[in-house]
């Protein structure tokens, strides 16, 4: 449910109907726009939304009352009508630039990460992504340098200043990760894993959250809402790509759910085309498309040498094929209003 205030509402109004309404039980998160002050109320039972809307529609400051019936409420549209920018280390993600994270899918070694780290900042990259702990569908495969890709990822921020993003997998991970990392990324195994959620939802970085392989929409704005929930409102979504009956790609991008998701939610959302597609050469033009689509940003798997790269190289781009895409991509985006 949530209580629109009229624009003439003063604080000591906000702090009334806010102290009701914690005397009720229940949960409310204020979101002050430019004109009007929403309060957000969770943990309203149906039965009870029809009176509660009634006796608040009295005060004189309160201008509509209006029940959220959607399973997600913190991270949906009517609570918080202005988009979330989310600020990491001067960069703005959900504003007019389109943000760009590139790297390897993992973290090899000091002097690939910084080679990687150097050509994507040259051709226009804000943030630097590598995988430290890297879940994996066969047990056998690489599994990342752990710790020590973190510490590689620490120095390649050192040298270029780009913030880093970085996969964790494991609640007991988290403070090692936060140690490290300037947004923390939930993969798509992880997406309905509600302790993960709720441990980087407490955790003070921002969060990507990937959506589930096969999840719906509106399961993915749960997942986001777990973290939410803890009072971590940094929340980045980033669509990947889903399973489909397709295999000539590694997953089905899902272009349409940017649109949707702009639609439901307030949250910035991104969009990974390299595990979208798994093929280096529909990269490309995903990412146009995905900003063309409105996408807030691109995540995108860079490697020196995409045949030797231990993970995801047939989904690689090379810096520069990267640098091309940059060029390519910055054009989509002036003709959308957006800049890359
Ligand atoms: C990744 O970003 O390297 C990754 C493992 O992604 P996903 O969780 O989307 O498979
Ligand atoms: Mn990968």
């Amino acid at each position: 449910m949530i209580v629109i205030l009229s624009p003439q509402a003063s604080k000591s109004d906000i702090d009334e109907v806010t102290a009701n309404l914690k005397e009720r039980g229940y949960g409310v998160h204020v979101s002050q726009g430019v004109e009007k002050t929403i309060v957000g109320v969770i943990g309203a039972h149906d039965d009870e939304k029809l009176l509660v809307a009634e006796q608040l529609s009295s005060l004189a400051y309160v201008e509509r009352v209006v029940p959220i019936l959607k399973p997600f409420k913190v991270v949906s549209h009517e609570f918080h009508p202005d988009k979330t920018i989310v600020k990491v280390n001067g960069v703005d993600i959900g504003g007019q630039k389109v943000i760009v994270m590139a790297g390897p899918c993992s973290v090899e070694s000091e002097e690939q990460t910084i080679e990687v780290a150097r050509a994507v900042k040259a051709a226009g990259a804000s943030i630097l992504r590598g995988g430290a702990f890297k879940p994996s569908t066969s047990p056998y495969s690489f599994h990342g340098l752990g710790e020590d890709a973190l510490k590689m990822l620490a120095a390649a921020r050192e040298l270029t200043g780009m913030p880093i993003i970085t996969e964790v997998m494991d609640t007991r991970d988290v403070e090692l990760v936060c140690k490290y990392a300037d947004i923390l990324q939930i993969g798509t195994r992880n997406m309905a894993n509600y302790s993960l959620l709720t441990e980087v939802g407490n955790a003070r970085k921002p969060v990507m959250l990937k959506r589930g392989m096969a999840s719906t929409i509106e399961e993915w704005l749960q997942a986001a809402e777990y973290i939410a929930n803890q009072g971590n409102y940094d929340i980045i979504l980033c669509e990947r790509g889903i399973r489909t009956f397709e295999t000539y790609t590694r997953n089905t991008f899902d272009v349409s759910a940017i649109p949707t998701v702009l639609g439901l939610s307030h949250l910035p959302i991104i969009a990974d085309p390299s595990h979208g597609t798994g093929r280096h050469a529909l990269v490309p033009p995903v990412a146009k498309a995905a900003v063309a689509a409105g996408a807030d940003g691109l995540m995108i798997e860079v490697h020196p040498q995409p045949e030797k790269a231990l993970k995801d190289g047939a989904q690689s781009l090379t810096p520069n094929n990267f640098d091309q895409m940059m060029k390519d991509i910055s054009a989509v985006a002036r003709a959308v209003g957006r800049y890359i």
